[in-house]
């Protein structure tokens, strides 16, 4: 008998038809003996709803009151798929994220996990019964609810894992697996039979919505070896695991466009000590992330200005243009730009170490599809370009086709 942790994200329990699907497998796992924590995301659309109906009463709503609103999603589903399972005469109680003993810090909207006391759980299993389990939310020690960033119900998964020690961790989603680029917009993309951490980890911090960056980061640190595959069928998924040997021989394992960063340029910001210091400072203090960043070198000789361009996610971009234009007096740049119609393609893999011309065959790649590059930036296993959003998809197949067709 083996404690599994199953997470259905939010096209797998879309509608109730799709509800009575999960719980059918669900149902299935037990019957071979298996205890099971199923942790379930908001059905499709409803997170994006919450949003939608909050900003119509203003743009940027209270992120407390966001996080009581969007945990209301998740706790729909868990409800509903336990009595699904009640219909198949499987015994099973659903918990929201608090009452599975989800303890985080107090940062709205993207709180972190600080310890997880799964005692109900386990008191639950120990009853015989299937514990459904809200993905994506938390509490404060001080009893505020939390949630944990878009698509969280990954790391809600990962971590119930870990601290469950479950001897498996099933990630079931609408894709079979992890494809060298998102099929939706890759056809010819392949399936990837196993992954590393570390390529995982850059191809969902490029974009590559298929897994959660954060839960990525909590399986490599906890060693949580887990699985990514379609809840729609049987096939084998993806295995996501530390690096091997064997997995040094590929050069690119994939590719990825994250079409959800925005940028932002102060133009002519003094050329002086301690100026990027305080713009980043700034943003920092109101948990703004920031990716890449480009500095170009400075004009004028007796009063010397820079212009310093960067990107974020683009939902923080109205909260970061408020923290800006707070700093303007102080230091003192003449104005600032955002362009939200941008795209970063980024090109994954370990091989990269061991393998030389990777950088110079994008870019040959992306100069004959006539593509501009705005900006560049590179890991020790990743390359990344800024480029205009409406070429993204052309770019994506292009760069797809060079290195993996
Ligand atoms: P869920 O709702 O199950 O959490 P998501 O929509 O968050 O699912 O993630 C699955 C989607 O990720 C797929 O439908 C696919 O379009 C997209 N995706 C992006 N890049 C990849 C990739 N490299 N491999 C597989 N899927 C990808
Ligand atoms: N419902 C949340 C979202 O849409 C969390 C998740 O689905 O993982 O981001
Ligand atoms: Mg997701």
């Amino acid at each position: 008998m083996a404690l599994i942790v199953q997470k259905y994200g939010g096209t797998s329990v879309g509608d109730v038809a799709r509800i009575k699907q999960v719980a059918a497998r669900v149902a299935k796992y037990r019957q071979q003996g298996h205890q099971l924590v199923v942790v379930v995301s908001a059905m499709s659309g409803v997170t994006d709803g919450l949003i939608r109906l909050a900003r119509d009463i203003m743009p940027l709503p209270s992120e407390r009151e966001m996080d009581v609103l969007l945990a209301t999603g998740e706790q729909t589903t868990i409800a509903l798929t336990a009595i699904a399972l009640h219909a198949l005469d499987v015994p099973a109680v659903s918990l929201t994220g608090a009452q599975a003993g989800i303890v985080t810090d107090g940062v709205h909207t993207k709180a972190k996990i600080q310890n997880i006391t799964p005692k109900k759980v386990h008191a639950l299993l120990d009853g015989g019964n299937v514990v459904t389990v809200a993905g994506f939310q938390g509490q404060t020690p001080e009893g505020q609810v939390t949630t944990l960033g878009r698509g969280g119900s990954d790391l809600t998964a990962i971590a119930l894992a870990a601290a469950l020690r479950a001897s498996l961790c099933q990630i079931y989603t609408d894709v079979d697996g992890i494809y060298t680029a998102d099929p939706r917009i890759v056809p010819d993309a392949r399936k990837l039979e196993e992954v590393s951490y570390d390529e995982l980890l850059e191809l969902a911090g490029a974009g590559a919505k298929v897994m959660q960056l954060r839960s990525v980061e909590f399986a490599k640190k906890f060693g949580v070896i887990f699985e990514v595959r379609s809840s729609l069928n049987d096939n084998p998924g993806t295995i996501v695991k530390e690096e091997t040997k064997s997995m040094e021989s590929v050069v690119i394992r994939g590719v990825s466009l994250d079409r959800n960063q925005a940028k932002v340029t102060l133009i002519a910001v003094p050329d002086r000590p301690g100026m990027a210091a305080r713009v980043f400072k700034a943003l920092a203090d109101a948990a703004i992330n920031i990716d890449t960043i480009v500095q170009n070198v400075s004009h004028g000789a007796a009063k010397p200005t820079t212009d310093l361009s960067f990107t974020l996610d683009k939902p923080d971009l109205l909260k970061a243009r408020k923290v800006i234009d707070a700093l303007k007096k102080e230091v003192g740049f003449r104005e600032v730009v955002a362009n939200e119609h941008i795209g970063k393609l980024s090109i994954v893999g370990v091989g990269m170490r061991s393998h030389s011309g990777v950088a110079a065959k994008m870019f040959e790649t992306l100069a004959r599809e006539d593509i501009n590059i705005d900006m560049i930036s590179t890991s020790e296993i990743k390359i990344s370009v800024v480029l205009d959003l409406a070429k993204g998809d052309q770019a994506v197949r292009a760069v797809h086709a060079a290195f993996l067709g």
